[in-house]
C-alpha cells in the first residue's frame, strides 16, 4: 500500500473533519509532489463538507473563494485551501464554468480535474485515491487529461499551457491523444485571460526544462499566446556568432540562465527585436542592427500585454536593452557601464551576458567569455574598493550644494551630473571639500548652465 507523509497540520484539519463526520482528503498537486519525492509547495484539502461546515469547525478561516468552496483553515500562522467537493457547470467561452455545484463524491471532484497526476487524493484512513492511474502515469512520465483531452481542453483552453508547464516541471512527455488535441484546439487560448497565461508561462520558464518551449510552439500554443517568439523561430541568422535560428538560440539561452524569473523572462525575450531588423550584408551575412533598442520596445509591448507588473517590465526591459553592451576593459570602463546599468540590475546583466554567450557559436566563445570575465573581475573590484558610480554613492548630495549656495533646479542637477562623470572617471576625487569647490566653480562660470538640460552623463 502506497504511504505518504503528510504535514502534521494537515493531518489535523483531515482529522477534525472526519471527527465531524465529513471526507476530507490531501488533493492534487500536494499528492502528485509527495509520490514523486518532492517537497510540496503547499497541501490543498479536498472535503465532502460545505464551506459552512468547515468554517464551523475551525476558529480562523478566511472566505478565500466561497463562492468555489474555498475556505482557508489558519493554523498558527499557516493557512491551509480547504475546497469542497464540486463539479463545475457548464462552461463558457473555454474559459471558466458558469456555475459551480457542490457534490458528496470525491470522484466526481477528481473527474473535473485537468491531469491524471493531478487527480490524486489521499488520506491517512482511505489511502490513496487514484481513479484515472495517475500513479502510471508519474512512473511512464506522461501528462494526460482526465477523460476526453478535447472535452477538457474545451472547457478550459488554459490546460492546454498547463500541459507544457507541467511537462517542462517534471521532465514529462505529453500523452499522444492529448498532444493532438492541444494542435487541434490551441486556438482557444486566445480566450483566455493573460493574467492566467502569464502565471504558466512564468512557471515554464522558470522550470527545470525550460527548452520545452519548443513543445509549446511546435503544438501552435506559442503562436497563439507569444506570436513573436514564432518570429523568431522563423529568423535564420547567418553571422559567425550563432548556429541556429533566433529561436533556437533563445531556448539555449534560456537554459544557460539560472532559475530566475527576471532572467528567464530577459532571456526570453533579449532578441525578440532581431526578426524585425534583420538586414542582408553584401557578403550575405546577416545584421541586425539596433535590435537591443527595438527588442527594448517589442519586450515592454509583450509584457504589457500579458499584464506583467510595472517593476518586471521596467527591469526586463533595461536588461533586453542592454544585453549586448560591451564596457570597456577598465575600471573607468565598468564603472561607466555599471552607472548606466545601475547597482541594481548590473549583476543581473553580467549573467545575462554569460548565458547568451554560452548560447552562441563555440568558435567565438572563449573570446567573449574572457573579456565577461574580467568585467566581472573589474566589477568585483570596484565594488572591493567602494568605488563611486552612482549619485547615491556621491560624497555631495543636492542638499549640500543647495546649503552651499546653488540653488535648486536642473542647473544643480546638471552639476551633481558632471561631478559623478568626473568620480567615475577619477574616484579619488570623491572627497567632499574637493566637491564642493568644484561645484562652486562650475556655478560661478557657468558650466552647469550649459550642461543643464542634458542629463549630465
Ligand atoms: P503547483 O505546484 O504549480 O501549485 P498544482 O498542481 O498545485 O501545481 P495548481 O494550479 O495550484 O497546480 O492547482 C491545484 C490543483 O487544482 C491541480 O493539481 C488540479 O488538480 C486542479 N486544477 C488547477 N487548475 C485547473 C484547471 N485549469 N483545470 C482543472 N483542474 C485544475
Ligand atoms: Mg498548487
Amino acid at each position: 500500500m502506497i504511504r505518504i507523509r503528510i504535514p502534521e497540520k494537515v493531518n489535523r484539519i483531515i482529522g477534525t473533519l472526519a471527527a465531524a463526520g465529513h471526507e476530507a482528503y490531501a488533493v492534487g498537486g500536494c499528492v502528485r509532489d509527495a509520490l514523486l519525492g518532492r517537497e510540496p509547495a503547499d497541501w490543498d484539502i479536498t472535503t465532502s463538507a460545505s464551506p459552512c461546515e468547515v468554517k464551523a469547525l475551525f476558529g480562523r478561516t478566511i472566505d478565500t473563494g466561497i463562492q468555489h468552496g474555498t475556505v482557508t483553515v489558519m493554523l498558527g500562522r499557516e493557512g491551509f485551501e480547504v475546497t469542497t467537493y464540486r463539479v463545475d457547470g457548464a462552461y463558457e467561452d473555454c474559459r471558466h464554468p458558469k456555475e459551480v455545484t457542490f457534490t458528496k463524491s470525491l470522484l466526481e471532484d477528481l473527474k473535473r480535474r485537468d491531469f491524471t497526476i493531478n487527480a490524486m487524493a489521499y488520506s491517512e484512513d482511505g489511502g490513496l485515491v487514484d481513479a484515472f492511474d495517475g500513479t502510471g502515469d508519474l512512473e511512464r512520465g506522461v501528462i494526460r487529461c482526465v477523460g476526453e483531452a478535447r472535452e477538457r481542453f474545451t472547457e478550459d483552453a488554459l490546460r492546454m499551457l498547463r500541459a507544457v508547464r507541467f511537462a517542462a516541471q517534471l521532465g514529462f512527455s505529453l500523452d499522444e491523444d492529448t498532444g493532438a488535441a492541444i494542435r487541434e484546439l490551441c486556438g482557444n487560448l486566445g480566450k483566455v485571460s493573460a493574467e492566467r497565461i502569464q502565471t504558466e508561462l512564468v512557471k515554464l520558464l522558470v522550470s527545470p526544462h525550460p527548452e520545452r518551449l519548443r513543445d509549446a510552439w511546435e503544438l501552435g500554443i506559442t503562436a497563439v499566446v507569444l506570436p513573436e517568439f514564432d518570429a523568431c523561430m522563423a529568423c535564420g541568422q547567418n553571422t559567425p556568432h550563432h548556429m541556429g535560428s533566433v529561436g533556437e538560440h533563445t531556448i539555449r539561452a534560456l537554459q544557460e540562465a539560472e532559475p530566475d524569473r527576471i532572467l528567464r523572462l530577459t532571456m526570453l525575450l533579449h532578441d525578440v527585436g532581431k526578426p524585425q531588423t534583420k538586414t542582408a550584408g553584401e557578403d550575405g551575412t546577416d545584421h541586425f542592427y539596433c535590435h537591443a533598442e527595438a527588442g527594448e520596445e517589442l519586450a515592454g509591448k509583450i509584457l504589457r500585454r500579458l499584464k506583467f507588473d510595472n517593476d518586471t517590465v521596467r527591469q526586463v526591459k533595461k536588461l533586453v536593452r542592454c544585453h549586448d553592451d560591451e564596457p570597456a576593459l577598465t575600471p573607468a570602463g565598468v564603472r561607466r557601464a555599471a552607472n548606466r546599468i545601475g547597482e541594481e540590475l548590473f549583476p543581473l546583466y553580467l549573467k545575462v551576458r554569460r548565458a547568451d554567450i554560452m548560447a552562441q557559436s563555440p568558435e567565438t566563445r572563449p573570446e567573449k567569455l574572457a573579456r565577461l570575465t574580467r568585467t566581472e573581475e573589474l566589477y568585483r573590484q570596484i565594488l572591493e574598493e567602494k568605488n563611486c558610480f552612482t549619485l547615491k554613492q556621491l560624497a555631495v548630495t543636492g542638499r549640500d550644494l543647495i546649503e552651499a549656495g546653488i540653488p535648486a533646479g536642473p542647473e544643480l542637477g546638471a552639476i551633481l551630473g558632471t561631478l559623478l562623470e568626473q568620480v567615475i572617471e577619477e574616484p579619488e576625487k570623491n572627497e567632499r571639500v574637493r566637491l564642493l569647490d568644484e561645484a562652486k566653480k562650475q556655478y560661478q562660470n557657468g558650466a552647469g548652465r550649459t550642461a543643464a538640460g542634458s542629463d549630465g552623463l
